[in-house]
């Protein structure tokens, strides 16, 4: 078990309509064999549309989807024969381990030794070792979901296609599987198209993330440049930037720009006013750039930091994380360097709170 079975998927303006409402809005996107792809929006963006419509459960009301040259989009699900790992797992109560995972192979009428090898490799693969025998009501919803890839993954799909697989687990769980799903991903190297309204968990295990809103794609590159630098105000906001400030365009001198005291690097075309948008982790305690004087409300304890809401003279809230130890009613001087302030035209579209 290892490689991928494709060199390319690819979505050409893929489109699915609910009446009114246009979940698809033209989708073009290019996987390479091999990818992990993650879907990654807030709720209502199209990200489950989307895998429906790959995994065949949606008809699509345009475009195409072609793998390797051929058009799938007009197949059954079952033609295409990709792996699906959904958050409610799907197991089959009544059956092991062993026959879940192996469901797939006998119904593909796969040889006995040849299927139980791949079932043993698969189990191993997925840890399982020790509760092949048991059935899926004795296992911990981890364990269920370590199944439930399993049984995607046993039969080398062309595509494995998960929908928020772990959003059904614990916190501590979730980490655990969000490294068992990468080091799967490592070893095998099946293409995987894997669908999270977490930025996190998309951040730490895809290739490359596709950043949708309202059925349109925002932005598509490695998690370091959607992290850096967001292509626009929604995917600044929604990987983490929290921190925005609405004030009125001083000066633009290419990508600089002047915003009242607050000085930032422009990111697109400016009207009068801009939103300047700054991650909580950007600032830093004590005098340096864009030195402003803020007043301390809430302190959360987050181990090596402190998660700060404080408030600017001028009466904006601001987030702040700083390994500084600062108490409520505390009145300190934050800075931040010009480069981590992004500026957006006030009238783009921002992402939900
Ligand atoms: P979530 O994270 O909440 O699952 P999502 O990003 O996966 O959201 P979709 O489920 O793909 O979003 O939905 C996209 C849009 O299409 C939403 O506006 C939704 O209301 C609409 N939609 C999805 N499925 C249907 C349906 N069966 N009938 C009507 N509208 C639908």
């Amino acid at each position: 078990m290892s490689g991928s079975k494709i060199s390319e998927l690819r979505l050409d303006h893929v489109s699915r309509g609910f009446g009114e409402v246009l979940a698809l809005d033209g989708l073009d996107l290019t996987i390479e064999g091999g990818e992990f792809v993650a879907l990654l929006g807030p709720s209502g963006c199209g990200k489950s549309t989307a895998l429906n419509c790959l995994a065949g459960l949606l008809p699509l009301t345009g475009g195409s989807i072609t793998l390797d040259e051929r058009r799938i989009d007009t197949l059954p699900p079952e033609q295409r024969g990709f792996g699906m790992v959904f958050q409610n797992y799907a197991l089959f109560p009544h059956m092991s381990v062993r026959a879940n995972i192996g469901f797939g192979l006998k119904m593909a009428k796969v040889g006995k030794a040849e299927a139980q090898r791949r079932v043993d490799e698969a189990v191993r693969l997925v840890q399982l070792g020790d509760h092949a025998a048991k059935f899926p009501g004795q296992l911990s919803g981890g364990q269920q979901q370590r199944v439930a890839i399993a049984r995607a993954i046993v039969l080398e799909p062309a595509l494995v296609l998960m929908d928020e697989p772990l959003s059904n687990l614990d916190a501590k769980l979730r980490l655990e599987m969000r490294t068992e799903i990468r080091r799967i991903h490592q070893t095998l190297g099946l293409t995987t198209v894997y669908v999270t309204h977490d930025q996190e968990e998309a951040l730490s295990l895809a290739d490359r993330l596709v950043l949708l809103r309202e059925g349109k794609v925002q932005q598509v590159g490695p998690p370091e440049t959607v992290y850096t630098e967001p292509a626009n105000r929604f995917v600044a906001g929604f990987m983490g930037y929290r921190n925005e400030l609405e004030l009125p365009v001083s000066s633009v001198a290419d990508k600089t720009v002047v915003l009242g005291d607050l000085t930032g690097t422009r990111r697109e075309d400016l009207g009068e006013t801009a939103v300047a948008a700054i991650r909580p982790e950007d600032f830093t305690v004590g005098d340096g750039p864009n030195a402003m004087e803020v007043d301390v409300e809430v302190v959360e304890f987050q181990g090596r930091e402190q998660a700060i809401q404080a408030r600017t003279a001028g009466g904006d809230e601001l987030h702040l994380r700083v390994q500084a130890r600062l108490a409520p009613g505390d009145r300190v001087t934050v800075s931040v360097p010009p480069e981590r302030v992004l500026v957006f035209a006030a009238d783009s579209p921002a992402a939900p709170e």
